[in-house]
């Protein structure tokens, strides 16, 4: 069993990397990446525990894209997260991010709404402030019933206080992966598409980009989607990953591993993204070296 999507408390999970990586190998996991939204900032302590655990322990990160004007998450698997140009590359983001942060602040006040920078800032445990943390802040205040009351009414995609923060494109998405050695992999595309959406189109397109994979496994599909994934994936040569997208208590109902419960992503995946790190070794004949037999 392996796991190639979940979030710390670096992002808007809820658990420490540490944490993480003793839980997939309490749960016999043979791989766990973990995947926060744009940034890198878990990784040093997440793959400080490969010593104690036996579950490979891929480092990741999920940036915000946009693809077809609305968001597409690009995960990046094995990358070198100390890579100093990709380090810089999450520091602007984070600044753009925290622009964005103070400008919903502002739309939320706007609205009557008795919500402070510091009451969200407050909800979050590192400088990585995302909707999850407005949302908590929001049901604080009384602003909210729920955290899906606030996605609902106050800052979900379509919202009025929802403001996009200048999402990358794709193609800057791949390009910031693979140059510091990662894997880019779509993440759930068929989440937040209408139904039926076909993708067979759009993934040929973020294919020639240099997306290698996509999440073909992921809790929120139906057997029909997975398999419409699993087809899809063959059908392009594009690797089928997947994984829980665990959040801990911020996305009740996940469990590493096993998603909601039926989620299976096969330990052949791993190795076709391995096969994919190491650079094809030259062939060890040539044209006009023809082995006979
Ligand atoms: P941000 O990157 O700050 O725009 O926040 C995006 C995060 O908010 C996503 O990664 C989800 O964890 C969360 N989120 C977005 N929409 C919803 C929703 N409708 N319900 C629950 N969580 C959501
Ligand atoms: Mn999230
Ligand atoms: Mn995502
Ligand atoms: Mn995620």
């Amino acid at each position: 069993m392996i796991d190639l999507h979940s979030h710390s408390l670096f992002s808007d999970g809820t658990e420490t990397p540490e944490a993480l990586a003793l839980a997939a190998d309490a749960a016999g996991l043979r791989a766990l990446a973990l995947t926060d939204h744009d940034t890198l900032a878990g990784l040093a302590r997440f793959t400080a525990m490969q010593a104690t655990v036996r579950t490979l322990l891929v480092p990741g990160v999920e940036l915000s894209c946009r693809f077809l004007n609305r968001p597409l998450h690009l995960l990046g698997l094995f990358l070198d997260f100390r890579d100093p140009r990709l380090v810089g590359r999450i520091q602007q983001q984070l600044a753009l991010r925290l622009e964005r942060n103070q400008a919903m602040v502002r739309r939320l006040q706007d609205r009557g709404i008795a919500i402070t920078w510091e009451a969200v800032a407050a909800e979050a445990p590192t400088d990585l402030i995302s909707r999850t943390h407005f949302a908590r802040a929001l049901v604080r205040a009384g602003a909210a019933g729920s955290p899906q009351d606030a996605f609902h009414r106050l800052v979900g995609d379509d919202c009025p206080c929802y403001v996009p923060f200048p999402e990358l494109t794709p193609a800057e998405g791949v390009r910031w992966i693979r140059e510091a050695g990662g894997l880019a992999v779509v993440a759930h595309p068929g989440r937040g598409v209408p139904r039926g959406f076909r993708w067979d189109q759009p993934m040929r397109v973020l294919k020639d980009l240099g997306v290698q994979g996509f999440e073909a496994y992921y809790p929120d599909y139906g057997p029909a989607e997975q398999r419409y994934f699993v087809d899809l994936a063959r059908e392009l040569d594009l690797v089928p990953t997947g994984g829980s997208d665990y959040h801990g208590g911020h996305k009740p109902g996940l469990a590493l591993g096993v998603g909601s419960g039926g989620l299976r992503v096969p330990d052949s995946v791993l190795e076709r993204l391995q096969a994919l790190r190491t650079p094809e070794p030259p062939a060890p004949w040539g044209e006009g070296c023809i082995i006979k037999s």
